[in-house]
């Protein structure tokens, strides 16, 4: 079919979809590690680099290259060692013993250490040189990824036009004997009241989702005394309410804010005694997404052997909207909440409607009732999701490809990443990050998470003979290439 419809082919062993962290991490571990040189590996994307995505995300929901971001150092997407930490990174840049000082007391007598988002984009920027990253980049937007008849796969591209001067077609195939994808996450989750709200009115200016680029409001509110209604507990919601009350404190706004919270937590919960978190003023505390076993201790272990109802439960128990709990913005919050110009509310927004005078009026439903706010704008902190079907090459290999769904959903993967159902012939079908959520491993959709899944993936392609297994000389010769930058 290929052939017929004249579309050219390009062969290369290995293809990773995606071009986004999880691509990043995949193909410099397969480079470092596995010993593969760039001319076999192809990262199609319609992204010109890897960290894009996620530094426009983190960007809008107001954590810009200058603040700390939610992980430590037990990863870092750049180190497949993770030596030097970044905190030894920072103490030596900024020639300070702090950085070290917050690790030994982490996180009983300071917050936990983690590095400013910066730091990690450079990090990752100096070690795509190093691996050679632009070479294996392919611009453009992938269509599909099926099963070849003589075994592994056909990538189906349609070329970016600045792609289209070295490939001068509207559409290539690479044959390649595995495929990775990592394609993020599947879109914004908007709320159905606020998706109703936005369709109805036309108005995508007052109500805003956290995670799309929503400036306008900040600077709208720095000129004109307002109220916004901030809805989340989590870490981006956090981060917008301490940008309003600095907006307030230190720019002179005269805002008003709303937060409600769906749940609200006023002590320490939890299924278990032993498995409890701190809460506090409505707010959920946890340093990352997942209590830290989640990614190398007894929770992995256990998640491990879990399949269907019981997984899902685990997930439930372990799961859950939480935000580090930082010292700076509690005391942000405590200011803004003393001084009468916060206020938080429990429960849902049952309606948004315009009111006669032209402004906005929600309607927020609570174990109290039902009460009416005007207010003029909404900001929904409440996360990025969306169903694997809606993304056309995962919801291609659902309904042609053998591809099935885990018990939340999303693509399952075994326990090396491999989408049951894909293989082909001598080809394996890998997928880490948002889709294969709800697998064996919950921290799959971090950093951390990436890393460890990719040290499966290559592990299962180096056992399958396809590329190196680093031994500890190995990793000695190659972590000291890393220390002196000497590309690969
Ligand atoms: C605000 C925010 C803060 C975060 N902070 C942390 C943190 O502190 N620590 C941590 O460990 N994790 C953090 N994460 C999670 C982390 O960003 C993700 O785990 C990681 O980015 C996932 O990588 P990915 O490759 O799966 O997705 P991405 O990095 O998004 O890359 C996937 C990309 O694939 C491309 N793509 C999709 N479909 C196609 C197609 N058909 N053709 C071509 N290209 C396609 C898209 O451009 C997409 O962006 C954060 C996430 C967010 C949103």
């Amino acid at each position: 079919m290929v052939a017929r419809a004249g579309i050219p082919v390009y062969d290369v062993p290995f293809v990773s979809v995606g071009g986004g962290m999880g691509s990043f991490v995949t193909v410099d571990y397969l480079r470092v590690a596995g010993g593969v040189p760039a001319s076999d590996i192809r990262v199609l994307s319609n992204l010109s680099h890897p960290w894009q995505t996620y530094e426009y995300l983190t960007r809008v929901s107001q954590l810009p290259r200058s603040k700390r971001i939610r992980s430590d150092s037990a990863s870092r997407p750049d180190n497949l060692w993770g030596f030097p930490s970044y905190a030894v990174q920072e103490a030596f840049q900024t020639r300070s013993l702090k950085p070290l000082g917050q690790v030994f007391l982490e996180p009983v007598l300071a917050d936990f250490y983690t590095p400013v988002l910066g730091t990690v984009l450079d990090g990752i920027k100096r070690e795509a040189q190093r691996i050679r990253y632009d070479e294996m980049l392919v611009r453009g937007e992938v269509q599909v990824a099926r099963r070849r008849v003589g075994g592994g796969y056909f990538t189906l591209l349609s070329p970016a036009a600045d792609e289209r001067k070295v490939v001068p077609s509207d559409q290539v195939a690479f044959r390649s004997r595995d495929v990775h994808l990592a394609v993020g996450y599947p879109g914004l989750r908007f709320l159905p009241d606020m998706q109703a709200f936005r369709a109805r009115m036309n108005d995508f200016h007052h109500v805003v989702n956290g995670y799309e680029d929503h400036e306008h409001v900040y600077e709208a509110l720095r000129r004109r005394p307002g109220t916004v209604l901030v809805r989340g507990g989590g870490v981006v919601a956090s981060a917008v309410l301490h940008r309003l009350i600095t907006d307030r404190i230190e720019s002179g706004a005269q805002t008003r804010i709303l937060h409600l919270f769906r749940t609200y937590f006023s002590g320490s919960h939890g299924p278990h005694p032993w498995a409890r978190r701190p809460g506090r003023d409505g707010w959920a505390y946890q340093g990352f997404n997942y209590p830290k076993s989640a990614w190398g201790g007894q929770l992995r272990a256990r998640m491990l052997r879990l399949e269907g109802h019981d997984r899902v439960r685990l997930y439930n128990e372990i799961g859950g909207t939480t935000t580090p709990s930082r010292r700076h913005w509690r005391a942000a919050l405590r200011t803004a909440r003393d001084s009468g110009w916060y206020q938080a509310l429990v429960g849902t927004i049952a309606d948004l409607r315009l009111s006669e005078s032209g402004g906005m009026v929600a309607r927020v439903g609570g174990n109290d009732g039902v009460f009416e706010f005007p207010v003029d704008y909404v900001i929904d902190c409440t996360g990025l999701d969306g169903d694997v079907a809606e993304h056309r090459v995962l919801g291609d290999l659902l309904r042609h490809g053998g591809a099935g769904r885990n018990p939340l959903g999303r693509l399952d993967v075994d326990r090396t990443f491999e989408v049951r159902g894909t293989a082909s012939g001598v080809g394996r079908l890998y997928a880490t990050g948002a889709a294969a959520y709800g697998g064996y491993f919950p921290g799959v959709d971090t950093f951390l998470g990436l890393q460890l899944a990719t040290q499966d993936v290559v592990g299962d392609i180096a056992r399958r003979g396809y590329c190196d297994h680093m031994g500890p000389v190995r990793s000695v010769i190659r972590w000291w290439k890393w220390v002196t930058g000497k590309q690969i």
